[in-house]
């Protein structure tokens, strides 16, 4: 099998093309705007991988679409900072550059593989989401954080409309809260510039001052990355048809903790490192408004849990990872 895979840089990207190449005879090719996270696997025979921007190098990705068997548009700015401070480039890249993709994907016959998110859920209150019943629930146009949302479920209805009226091959996959090494830079001491558990490792290098937003009470489920891989492989591999147009919710239910919950954790956790035990001993938790750490149009999701019956039903899949032990593995990478 030859794979697609536009982002392959990025968190998921890079973890799904390492798990590929060792897993599988498959062929991956890549494209990204830069490789440090790629390591080895650069010189690995069967990644072919290329420096590009899929806003500007539409040729090299018709080309490869046509070529490969398999299409992952996995380029997508995915940190809530940005949809409230660059909405329009969230809307630009996340939104029109990806409908460019599945639009050749749809001419040329190929099968789609797509990240929605668990964002498309919003401010759900359901118990746990549902990816054929659940209702998405977002705030007023000036609550700019959703715009990442409302870009992902119009994506997903195009999808679906695709596969309804030209027979496109797709799944569309949620993840929620993946976690792990390589996450988000952990280098940038700037607040926002990373998802919560890079953004508190970050903290605990350069600040010393994990800030929680709104006291932490928001709860989330963070899935470990290798755990979100296991389920992607089953979803490229779609042994008898059982990912073909469905959608996944990807995530771990029992990994449901609170923000502040998680922040202590990565605290606790951290003083068992003696790179950086003394940081992590003089790490302050604080908390701030979300107006002053987000600005005025950011809203929040208090809980967000899957549903895994789709998962766990058609593709055999359930998490094994602890929260614990996705933060020492997460820890163990950086710091070990
Ligand atoms: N958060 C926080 N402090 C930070 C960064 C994030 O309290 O420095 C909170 C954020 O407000 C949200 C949760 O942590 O409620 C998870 O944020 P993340 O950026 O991981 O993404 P989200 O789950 O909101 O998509």
């Amino acid at each position: 099998m030859k794979i697609l895979i536009l982002g392959v840089n990025g968190f998921i990207g890079n973890h799904l093309t390492e798990r590929i190449l060792s897993e599988e005879d498959w062929e991956v090719f890549g494209m990204d705007l830069a490789d440090d996270k790629l390591g080895a696997l650069l010189t690995n025979p069967r990644f072919h991988f290329v420096e590009g921007d899929i806003t500007i190098n539409h040729e090299w990705i018709a080309y490869h679409i046509r070529k490969c068997d398999v299409v992952l548009p996995l380029v997508a700015i995915a940190t809530p900072a940005t949809y409230v401070s660059d909405p329009l480039r969230v809307f630009e890249l996340d939104f029109e550059a990806n409908l460019d993709v599945i639009r050749k994907t749809v001419l040329y016959k190929k099968r789609l593989v797509f990240p929605s998110t668990s964002e498309v859920y919003g401010m759900c209150q359901e118990e746990a989401f549902d990816e054929e019943t659940s209702l998405f629930v977002v705030g007023p146009i000036n609550k700019q954080r959703w715009i990442y949302s409302c870009c992902k479920q119009l994506i997903d209805r195009i999808v679906y409309a695709y596969g309804l009226r030209d027979n496109l091959e797709y799944t569309l996959f949620r993840p929620f809260n993946f976690i792990g090494p390589k996450l988000d830079t952990i280098q940038e001491p700037k607040e926002g510039s990373a998802r919560s558990v890079a953004q508190f490792i970050s903290n605990i290098l350069h600040t010393g001052e994990i800030k929680l937003v709104d006291g932490g009470q928001q709860h989330r489920c963070f899935t470990y990355v290798d755990d979100g891989i296991d389920a992607l492989m089953r979803i490229i591999r779609n042994r008898d048809g059982c990912a073909s147009r469905r959608i996944f919710n990807i995530g771990n239910p029992k990994n449901d903790v609170s923000v502040k919950v998680l922040a202590e954790k990565i605290v606790a956790a951290a003083k068992n490192y003696p790179k950086i035990a003394d940081l992590a001993h003089r790490t302050k938790i604080t908390s701030v408004p979300a107006s002053a750490y987000y600005g005025e149009s950011y809203q929040d999701t208090s809980r967000r849990v899957p549903s895994i019956k789709n998962a766990q039903q058609y593709l055999g899949w359930t998490p094994t990872t602890s929260l614990d032990n996705a933060l020492k593995q997460t820890l163990d990478f950086y710091f070990a």
